[in-house]
């Protein structure tokens, strides 16, 4: 077997090393370099914000053991839907917040998709956007709760976030 590859991206030949391994393929590898496939799934990403969140959401059920039974096209059209309904902000503090952030799903601005009740699956009804603050201040609280903790907290300690 030849010891290089050429990627159908890049068309570059490069060593076997640079190049992910794929079981459905005849030699094995996957038919983009690494950096061409990192290249893809950004722009994948950055293009399909809510295939990406719909994927990462089942994801996240999956390893819950919380059963599902829409596929991730529906779901994303369900967070879609959703996204427009709550105007780009967050449901608890009313931050703008953003899909895909250029800094990153940790930054301030980033939404993250919160189940209500995190033992029920994300659908109408149990799923909305938070800011990454209110996301990792929220924690297990449900949203009502943290509703109640944030307004408390605006209007009787008046801090923001
Ligand atoms: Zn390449
Ligand atoms: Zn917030």
């Amino acid at each position: 077997m030849s010891e290089t590859k050429r990627c159908s991206r890049c068309k570059e030949e490069k060593s076997r090393t640079e190049f992910h391994l794929s079981r459905s393929k005849p030699d094995g590898l996957h038919h983009r370099c690494r950096p061409c496939s990192r290249a893809v799934n950004r722009k994948w990403n950055d293009e399909n914000p809510f295939r990406r969140l719909a994927f990462n959401a089942i994801k996240r059920m999956r390893r819950r053991g919380i059963p599902f039974n829409a596929d991730s096209k529906e779901l994303a059209a369900t967070l879609e839907f959703l996204w427009d309904c709550n105007g780009g902000e967050c449901a608890l503090c009313g931050t703008e917040i953003v899909l895909s952030s250029s800094e990153g799903p940790n930054a301030a601005d980033a939404a993250h998709l919160d189940a209500l009740d995190p033992s029920r699956p994300y659908q109408l009804g149990n799923a909305t956007f938070l800011c990454a603050p209110c996301n990792v201040s929220k924690g297990d609280l449900t949203i009502e709760t943290a509703q109640r903790l944030y307004r408390f907290l605006r209007e009787e300690v008046n801090v923001d976030h």
